[in-house]
C-alpha cells in the first residue's frame, strides 16, 4: 500500500475541523491500509486522517507498532462521552517533527465512535491510550497538541519554529 505524504505544521489544512465518515466499504478500507503503512514508516503510534490531507474524521492506532494490518485500531466519528482526572506527559507529533512537550490531558476517557464497518464502539481508556485518543481527536478538531501548551511554551515553539525555517531547515 502507497505510503501518503504528512503534511506538517504550518500547513493550513491540519486546522480544518474534518467531516464525519459516511461511507464504510472496500475505499475506507484501503485508505485505512494506506493510513497504517504510512504511520508504522516513521513509525508512529497513531495517524489521523487530516494529517494526510483527508477530510474525514478517522484515524488509525497501534501502540505497539505490530505492522500487522489485523491489529491496527481504526476509529471512526469519535466522541468522548467522559473525559475526568488531569494527567501531565510528554507527547510528539508527526506533523510537529522534531518536538515534543509535556501536555495536560484528561486521565480518564470514555469515547463512543464507529469501527472501519460502521459499527457503534465504545472504549474505556486510561494512560497512553486516553492520550494518544486525545491527541488524535484533536487533529480531527483542527487542533495540535502545540494550541494545548502554556502561552510561554508555545511562543518558545513559534521562536524555535522560525529560527529552524531562516535557517531552511523547516
Ligand atoms: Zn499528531
Amino acid at each position: 500500500m502507497p505510503i501518503r505524504e504528512i503534511l506538517t505544521y504550518p500547513d493550513p489544512f491540519l486546522k480544518r475541523v474534518a467531516k464525519p465518515v459516511t461511507e464504510f466499504g472496500p475505499a475506507l478500507d484501503e485508505l485505512i491500509a494506506d493510513m497504517a503503512d504510512t504511520m508504522w514508516d516513521e513509525p508512529g503510534i497513531g495517524l489521523a486522517a487530516t494529517q494526510i490531507g483527508v477530510d474525514l474524521q478517522l484515524f488509525v492506532y497501534d501502540l505497539e507498532v505490530s505492522r500487522d494490518h489485523e491489529r491496527v485500531g481504526v476509529v471512526c466519528n469519535p466522541k468522548f462521552t467522559l473525559m475526568e482526572g488531569e494527567e501531565s506527559d510528554e507527547e510528539g507529533c508527526l506533523s510537529v517533527p522534531g518536538y515534543t512537550a509535556a501536555v495536560k490531558r484528561s486521565a480518564r476517557v470514555v469515547m463512543e465512535a464507529r469501527d472501519r464497518s460502521g459499527n457503534p464502539i465504545k472504549v474505556d481508556a486510561t494512560g497512553l491510550l486516553a492520550r494518544m485518543f486525545q491527541h488524535e481527536t484533536d487533529h480531527l478538531n483542527g487542533i495540535l497538541f502545540i494550541e494545548r501548551l502554556s502561552p510561554l511554551k508555545r511562543g518558545m515553539f513559534i521562536r524555535r519554529f522560525k529560527k529552524l525555517q531562516a535557517r531552511g531547515d523547516a
